[in-house]
Order: structure tokens, then sequence, then C-alpha cells
């Protein structure tokens, strides 16, 4: 076992210090960092077009939130894709935030994570809390997304 993690590790690193010629069409130019495609092919390689992929794909998934009415489409297909997970992400490792803040986070649209949020508290997934808070003199009353813990909502199933 340990052998062969070394055995792997050396052909790798052999690849890399060693000369490589790039493989796309006939070009054979030198290739930087033992890479197997010249900078000017590097876009033609299976890895970077499955990046480019997903990220064009994330780009979609963002488009279509911010355009989504949370009212009319079903709340599960607005949770389903990775922007939900994202959202998820963020909540479950900060705590509650504003749909604002996520969106900061995350550097999406406020739209976006609104259908997200809206979905999640359909699903019994996310609820609103609301917090006064006073700024000098004024009241300020704002909402914060928390997730529903799953131990809470598996005792309110036991209850039920
Ligand atoms: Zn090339």
């Amino acid at each position: 076992m340990r052998s062969s993690i070394r055995q792997a590790w050396t052909s790798l690193d052999a690849e890399a210090t060693g000369p490589r010629a790039c493989e796309v069409e006939a070009c054979g130019r030198p290739t930087r960092y033992g890479k197997a495609a010249c900078s000017d092919h590097v876009d033609q390689l299976p890895y970077y077009a499955a990046v480019l992929q997903a990220a064009r794909a994330y780009e979609a998934e963002v488009l279509w939130l911010a355009g989504a009415c949370p009212l009319t489409t079903p709340p599960a297909q607005l949770v389903a894709g990775l922007v939900a997970a994202d959202v998820r992400t963020v909540i479950r490792a900060h705590g509650c935030r504003t749909p604002a803040r996520i969106a900061v986070e995350l550097d999406l649209p406020i739209e976006a994570v609104l259908a997200v949020v809206v979905a999640l508290q359909v699903l019994g997934e996310a609820r609103l809390v609301r917090q006064r808070m006073v700024r000098g003199d004024r009241a300020l009353s704002r909402s914060f997304v928390e997730l529903v813990d799953d131990r809470e909502s598996a005792a309110r199933a036991d209850a039920a």
C-alpha cells in the first residue's frame, strides 16, 4: 500500500519535472509545470472544460433562481441545486444570518438567496427569526434565517 503511494508520487513527480510536449492536436510545444497542454491549448484539456462547464452551470442556476418566483416555483426545485447547498453551508457554519449577509458572503444576487430562503422555509428546513435592535434613537427589526435543527424536527415528528 505504502510503496504504491510512493510509486504514484514518484511518477507524478517525474511527470511534473520532466519536459513535456503539448498533447493537443499536433502542437508539440513544450508545456510549463508538466501540464499536458501549452498555454495556447490549456483550455482544450478535459479538466479545464469540466471546470468551465461547472462554472457556467452554477451561473445559469443563479440567474434562474434570481428570476424565479418563489411562490409559483416548486420549493423542492428551488433548493435542489448547488446554490441552496451553499446557502445551507453558510448558515450551518456561521449560525443565523440575514439573507442580505448571505448574499454578500456568497457573492450572489439577493433575489437568488431570497428564492432559496423562502423555499427552505416552505419545506420546514429553515425559519425566519425577527430581532429588534436599537441603533441610536431608532429601533430596527431585522429577519435572520436559521436552519431548523435536525434533532429538533425529529423530536417534533416523534411528538406528533
Ligand atoms: Zn499546444
